[in-house]
Formats: C-alpha cells, sequence, structure tokens
C-alpha cells in the first residue's frame, strides 16, 4: 500500500470505565509496574503519561507477527478523568487517539461505562472494551499473562459456557446503547463493530492482544492520524513547582518535535506568555523507574511522548489548552493570537460546565469523583495521579485510613480550615498529607495554632509511612 514509507507516531491512548471496573489495575498491568505492592518509582515519576517502547511490547507478547508493528510504541494517559480529556472539544483533533473502555465482565455495562461511551461517541473517538477479571468466573485457572485463546481453551466446559453468555450479555447491553460488538477473533468487521478483548489485570491474561491491537490494529485503521508530521501539536496537562527544575509543565506532544530553546507560546489565565523551553525532559523509561525522581534531559524529542518542561516565569497554565512552539520566522503575533482564542474557548468551557479552578489552573471537577468520607485525612498533591496514587495506598494499608477530603495544588489557610474539623470528631485524623505541593505560610501557621499536623515526603511511600508512624504512636 502507499503507507509502507510513512513514519508513523506512537498512538495516544487513554482508560475509562465504570470506577472499580480496574482502571488502574489495568493500567499497571500494562506498564508492569506495581502501585499496591510498593514500587514508588512508578508514582514519583508519574508525567500523566506513560510511554511503553515496541520492544517492551514485543517481549510481553508470544503472538506471531509482531515483526509487522509499524509504530515506536504506545503512549497511555494515566488519568482518564483528567481535565485535558475533558478539554478534548476544544480542538478539532483530541488528544486520545483510541480509548480502552474498561468494563467488569462479572457486572456488564455500569453508569459510569454508559457515560464514558457517550463521551466517546460524541467526541468521535474509537475504542475497544477490555472485558475485565474474567480471572473471576467462577472455577476459572489461571494462565499468568497468556493470550486469551490460550487461556481460554484451558478452561473447563462451564467456565467456558459462563464467559460465553456473559460476553453475550455485554454484546447486547452494547447494542442497547447503539454500538455494534463482537470479541476481536470473531470480528469480521473491525473498523465498523467494537472489538472486545476479555482481560484480566490480575493475572495478565489477554493483556498481549489487547497491547497487539492497539499496537497493530490501530495504526492500521488510522495511518492518516497517525502519519508524523513536523507541525507541533501539544497539549498542556498541568503545571506543577519542582524543587529542581521551578515551573514546570506537563505536556502530551501529540505530534511533531521539541527542542530544548524552543521558542513557546503557553495559554494561561492571565493570557498568552511567551517563554522559552529551559529543559525537555522524561522520567527514565520503564525498566529504570527505579532511578527515583531522576529525569533524563533531552536535546529533542519527537512525538508522541509525556514531557515535561521547564521554563521561566510561567504560572496558571490552562489544562487542556495548546501549547504553541514559535520556530525563527514564524509569526509571534499570530501565535499568541492562536492563545488568545485557545485560552477564550477554555474559559467558555469552564464556565459552561460550572468548574472550580485550583491555584495551578487544573481543573479540581474530577476530585469530586474520589470517595471521601466523614471522618479521615486530608490528602493534597500536585496531580490527580499522584492524589489517587496516595488514597489507593492508604486504603490498600493494614491501617486502612479513610481520606475526609482532598484538594489538587498548594496548601492554603482553607484546607488547614477543613483539616481542622476532624480535630472534634477524630483527632488522629486532622491531618494534611501535602505531596510534591507547597504550604503557604499562613497555612503553617494556621495549622501549628490549631493543632493539625502536617506531613511532607519526598516518595508517596515515606509520606504515608510517617503518617502511620505517627497513628501508630498516638495508639500505644
Ligand atoms: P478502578 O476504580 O476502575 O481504577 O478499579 P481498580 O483498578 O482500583 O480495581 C478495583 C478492584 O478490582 C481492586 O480491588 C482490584 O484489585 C480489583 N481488580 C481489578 N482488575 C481485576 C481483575 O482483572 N481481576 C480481579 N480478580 N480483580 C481485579
Ligand atoms: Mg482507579
Amino acid at each position: 500500500s502507499n503507507g509502507v514509507d510513512r513514519e508513523l507516531r506512537a498512538p495516544i491512548c487513554c482508560i475509562l470505565g465504570h470506577v472499580d471496573a480496574g482502571k488502574t489495575k489495568l493500567l499497571d498491568c500494562i506498564r508492569r509496574s506495581n502501585v499496591q505492592g510498593g514500587e514508588a518509582g512508578g508514582i514519583t515519576q508519574q508525567i500523566g503519561a506513560t510511554y511503553l517502547p515496541v520492544e517492551n511490547i514485543r517481549e510481553r507478547t508470544s503472538l506471531k507477527a509482531v515483526a509487522t508493528i509499524k509504530v515506536p510504541g504506545l503512549l497511555v494517559i494515566d488519568t482518564p478523568g483528567h481535565q485535558s480529556f475533558s478539554n478534548m472539544r476544544l480542538r478539532g483533533s483530541s488528544l486520545c487517539d483510541i480509548a480502552v473502555v474498561v468494563v467488569d465482565i462479572t457486572r456488564g455495562l455500569e453508569k459510569q461505562t454508559i457515560e464514558s461511551l457517550d463521551l466517546l461517541k460524541h467526541r468521535n473517538v474509537g475504542f475497544i472494551v477490555a472485558l475485565n477479571k474474567v480471572d473471576r468466573l467462577h472455577g476459572w485457572k489461571t494462565c499468568p499473562n497468556a493470550p486469551i485463546a490460550k487461556a481460554l481453551k484451558n478452561q473447563s466446559e462451564d467456565v467456558q459456557s459462563e464467559f460465553k453468555w456473559r460476553v453475550t450479555e455485554v454484546v447486547t447491553q452494547l447494542k442497547e446503547n447503539g454500538f455494534n460488538a463482537a470479541l476481536y477473533y470473531e470480528n469480521k468487521k473491525m473498523k465498523e463493530v467494537v472489538n472486545i478483548v476479555p482481560t484480566s489485570a490480575v493475572s495478565a491474561e489477554g493483556i498481549p492482544d489487547l497491547l497487539l491491537l492497539l499496537v497493530r490494529w490501530v495504526p492500521e485503521i488510522m495511518m492518516d492520524r497517525l502519519t508524523y508530521v513536523n507541525n507541533v501539536e501539544c497539549t498542556v496537562l498541568e503545571v506543577n513547582e519542582d524543587k529542581d527544575f521551578g515551573t514546570t509543565i506537563d505536556v502530551v506532544l501529540i505530534n511533531g518535535a521539541l527542542s530544548k530553546g524552543d521558542r513557546i507560546v503557553v495559554c494561561t489565565k492571565q493570557g498568552p506568555v511567551t517563554t522559552n523551553i529551559r529543559y525537555l525532559l522524561t522520567p527514565y523509561p520503564m525498566k529504570e523507574l527505579k532511578a527515583k525522581g531522576v529525569y533524563k534531559h533531552h536535546e529533542e524529542l519527537k512525538a508522541a511522548q509525556g514531557v515535561k518542561i521547564a521554563v521561566r516565569g510561567l504560572r496558571h497554565a490552562i489544562a487542556g489548552t495548546a501549547l504553541i512552539v514559535v520556530k525563527p520566522g514564524d509569526d509571534l503575533e499570530r501565535a499568541e493570537a492562536a492563545a488568545v482564542q485557545e485560552i477564550s474557548n477554555a474559559n467558555s468551557l469552564i464556565n459552561e460546565d460550572e468548574r472550580g479552578e485550583s491555584d495551578d489552573g487544573t481543573a479540581i471537577q474530577e476530585i469530586s469523583t474520589i470517595k471521601t468520607c466523614k471522618e479521615g485525612v486530608y490528602v493534597q498533591a500536585s496531580s490527580l495521579g499522584t492524589l489517587e496514587a496516595i488514597i489507593e495506598h492508604l486504603k490498600t494499608l493494614s491501617l486502612d485510613i479513610p481520606v475526609g477530603g482532598c484538594n489538587l495544588g498548594p496548601v492554603h489557610k482553607q484546607d488547614v480550615m477543613k483539616a481542622t474539623a476532624m480535630l472534634k470528631r477524630k483527632e488522629e485524623y486532622a491531618a494534611i498529607l501535602a505531596f510534591g505541593v507547597k504550604v503557604m505560610p499562613e497555612a503553617f501557621d494556621l495549622a501549628a495554632e490549631s493543632g493539625v499536623k502536617i506531613f511532607m515526603a519526598h516518595t508517596v511511600y515515606k509520606l504515608v509511612d510517617s503518617f502511620t508512624d505517627h497513628i501508630k504512636k498516638l495508639k500505644e
């Protein structure tokens, strides 16, 4: 075909679905990190996206024909509830090329599954259904990391028949929601009929199938879209303060290349800001994740990647807006005008949806999806991904520490105020676990005055440990 000589970029994928369907677990499984098992490296290095080089995928796939993979890798967005995903409609093209909708096979379609499907339909984003938790079928014999066909062959007739009727049920439910779907290996019209991949995020059955669909089939159906071009297309995920690098912007580089020193226009709440790329950083690749908190420096990076950009003098960049590169000879005024348009689009979206915004420009609306209870600690982090990781970690401890509230961005007086509510209810929970965020002086003062304890640490695990030590001491 005419696509042979094209250079393709990595497809960008995000994971959606109902709460508890297994999104986090599936992501862990895909990138083979173990957040719950204590590999802190994976957490501290997150920049909103995980890049899987094709060698990694090849290594883990025993299926044939892997040689025909034409993309250099796969980029998985870590936080599907992220504002930038909601802001996808800002631009004609969207941040994600393809979505994975996770459905619990034992529960079928649920409320948020249907919401996800609506969203995808609205934004014209294709998807694959991961029919997850197959290992929960009664009597399932696990075959870790096996392709699904092999795993199924290994099951008793009873299990196979339960599997079949549960698949049929989900196919029917999808049909009721306007989608034709079929098991991918029985799907004869892959372009029109949604692919279903049975998976287990625990024993990793079906994961090779899912990965291969993402790196082989997806590029086939969207060759044009995935063709690498020089024009930069880049979306801001969030802005952070880094103790080594100062202000950093985490972006998804969708197409084109970024170079150290590039002149860029960033959309901020105060209008377009023109600055330069001081450093171009990525986390170390998956195998080297143990090198905690250390970023790799680059002179140039090509799409698609999750990238951390260090800049000078910038705050309040708006998540979900474009980062515009002004190459020598480009018209700066035009770039700034484009940024003004982006900002105005973003503002109207934010007003329309009545979204709250935290200090660093990251919308806090998604926080509302985090389950909190009346009595529990207050958690504050720089990104939704980290926040979720901390909460997840607190939940899996033997102490099972509940979360009473959470927030993104710097710790302000108001946050301490909220935490003081615990002083009367359950004193040991009158604490703020702050990760990767500044604590404002007034907040410190109020905490000291009122007796709210503020915990800070360089890793999620140290943070949670120092808090649990504190609880244990109180209990003694
Ligand atoms: P999320 O809310 O969609 O992110 O769901 P989680 O990834 O947090 O998973 C919810 C619960 O289901 C956790 O207890 C997981 O360990 C469990 N879980 C997720 N995937 C699987 C799976 O494939 N098999 C089994 N047995 N449990 C799973
Ligand atoms: Mg989750």
